[in-house]
């Protein structure tokens, strides 16, 4: 749920999107949350010009991670290629197409999918492991998570990026998401609860961030951000929690709005 609220500013209240600028310069997208609106305005503020394809990888298609993408102006521009893509053929039996179409049918959206102009090509592959031309490396890991999630960890020139969002840790840390998260550079882990919110979140999905702390430490990364903070918690209770993070892995820090970070 987005939090446009006042004493949410200093964090951020998008729902989750990522932009990732690899060093050719061309980009990538995690996620289709509101957060997506500022980075499609983003991208033609800066003229930027990749129009062949622009990939948007997508962890699972709960609302927060796709409701943003009927405000991604780019993709209203017929100059513009994108690949919209997720891990895995078992979406519940829908189609990736569709669950985008859904969310745009005329009872919830004014224009169609179809309508908006940029060219989509919708994959759902089976694979987990792959390499571009270009020597991007991407692997993908499915975790527990209502109707399945995928982890994904991206590499080019020897740093790597890892993101885990929307993951509960059964039976203790998935070491999984441990293996995913080997090493990297930066790890951007789910972190909606306290560990005494997610006793009573049990099936709601998500980890604690003493969870994504002990991923962190399992996996040796170098950088943890913490992320898909919970509505409920504002400004002063994500400050109070980075400081705890903080003293327990120096390299943590919650993610806020706006935030770079170079690898
Ligand atoms: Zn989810
Ligand atoms: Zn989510």
């Amino acid at each position: 749920m987005p939090t446009p609220d006042p004493d949410y500013f200093q964090y951020g209240g998008n729902t989750s999107c990522i932009q990732i600028t690899f060093s050719t310069g061309r980009i990538a997208i995690l996620d289709a949350g509101t957060g997506i609106r500022n980075l499609g305005n983003d991208l033609l503020r800066n003229s930027h010009e990749q129009y062949d394809n622009i990939s948007i990888i997508l962890s699972h298609t709960h609302w927060d991670h796709i409701q943003g993408f009927p405000y991604f102006e780019p993709a209203y521009d017929p100059r513009r290629n994108f690949t919209i893509s997720i891990c895995g053929k078992e979406r519940m039996g829908k189609e990736l197409k569709s669950l985008f179409a859904t969310q745009m049918q005329n009872d919830f959206f004014p224009v169609p999918l179809e309508k908006m102009g940029a060219k989509f090509t919708f994959l759902q592959p089976d694979i987990i492991a792959y390499e571009n031309p270009w020597g991007i490396k991407l692997e993908a890991t499915k975790y527990s998570h209502r109707g399945d999630a995928y982890g994904y960890r991206i590499e080019e020139g020897g740093k790597t990026l890892v993101y885990c969002t929307d993951v509960e840790h059964k039976d203790g840390i998935d070491p999984n998401v441990v293996a995913l998260s080997r090493n990297a550079d930066l790890l951007i882990h789910d972190a909606q609860y306290t560990p005494e919110e997610l006793e009573k979140k049990k099936g709601w999905g998500h980890s604690s961030w003493v969870q994504a702390i002990e991923v962190a430490k399992q996996a040796k990364v170098k950088n943890l951000a913490l992320f898909h903070h919970d509505p409920d918690h504002n400004d002063t209770f994500l400050r109070n929690m980075e400081k705890e993070c903080q003293k327990r892995f120096s390299g943590a820090f919650l993610a806020r709005e706006g935030t770079q970070v170079a690898l």
